[in-house]
């Protein structure tokens, strides 16, 4: 079943992700992919994926992602946010991560958990649901 995947990464990690998309471009051509403005460009640039780009971070792409989490049409998050430099967007990044944990969203933050989630039998299977709080 197709899902709706979103992929952000901050300046010092887009190398990482751009790998990480790299490794698993199979199973994430066969969903709806969408990003943050430069981390989208950089995936279609880079790998030839089809992305739907928001804005750029910084200019209210995670708010858009996270308005989508709260829509609930978004299956899961690949957010790998820089633990290592300050962002002008920290509060958006948060709230973010926020909209994740209040809506039970997979997210993955750094590439081992990554590559866990998208090689589980439970994102690969068509039967999975994640519980909706009721809220
Ligand atoms: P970007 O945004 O993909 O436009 O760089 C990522 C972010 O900083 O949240």
């Amino acid at each position: 079943m197709q899902k709706t995947i979103a992929l952000v990464a901050h300046d010092h990690k887009k190398p990482e992700l751009i790998d990480w998309a790299r490794a698993h471009q199979a199973e994430l051509s066969k969903h709806k992919l969408v990003a943050t403005g430069t981390t989208g460009g950089l995936l279609a640039k880079e790998l030839g994926l089809d992305v739907h780009r928001f804005k750029s971070g910084p200019l209210g792409g995670d708010q858009q992602i996270g308005a989508l989490i709260a829509e609930l049409k978004l299956d899961c998050l690949v957010f790998f946010w820089d633990p290592m430099n300050p962002a002008p967007h920290d509060p958006d990044v948060k709230a973010l991560l926020r909209m994740c944990s209040v809506w039970n969203l997979p997210v993955a933050c750094n590439t081992a958990t990554a590559d866990m989630l998208v090689t589980s039998p439970l994102f690969i299977g068509d039967t999975y649901q994640r519980a909706i709080p009721e809220l």
